[in-house]
């Protein structure tokens, strides 16, 4: 995975987060498979068990056990981003998708996808 920049509004998003100390925990409901994700504002002792807000069961942490967090969901804010994103992706892509596709092709399709609401996914500290 590239180590390009992340765009700014999303580095100062998660900067943001670190600083307040907020990590992600996943409950899962032993009845029905539920699971809660919590965002913590603030570092602090939380429940091992919680009731279930789907089927009121059980639902067990899995103690922070998960990468914090791995990939982020955002929308670009300006075309110079979006073009960014779209080299990162023609670069990681492998030789023969390259054969049949340009830098500007990728731009294109994300572009799109863009205009049709889309969103796009980028890989955070680990
Ligand atoms: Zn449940």
């Amino acid at each position: 995975m590239s180590e390009l920049k992340l765009p700014g509004h999303v580095e100062e998003w998660l900067q943001d987060q670190k600083a307040k100390g907020s990590i992600l925990n996943i409950w899962t409901c032993q009845g029905c498979g539920n699971r809660i994700l919590c965002y913590h504002a603030d570092a602090g002792v939380t429940p091992f068990m919680m009731t279930c807000d789907e089927c009121g069961d059980t639902a067990q942490s899995c103690f922070y056990n998960i990468k914090q967090p791995t990939y982020v969901w955002f929308r670009p804010k300006t075309t110079e981003e979006l073009m960014a994103i779209s080299k990162e992706e023609y670069e990681n892509s492998n030789r023969e998708v390259k054969k049949n596709v340009t830098v500007n092709d990728v731009y294109q399709e994300n572009l799109e996808h863009f205009n049709e609401g889309g969103v796009f996914r980028k890989a955070v500290g680990k």
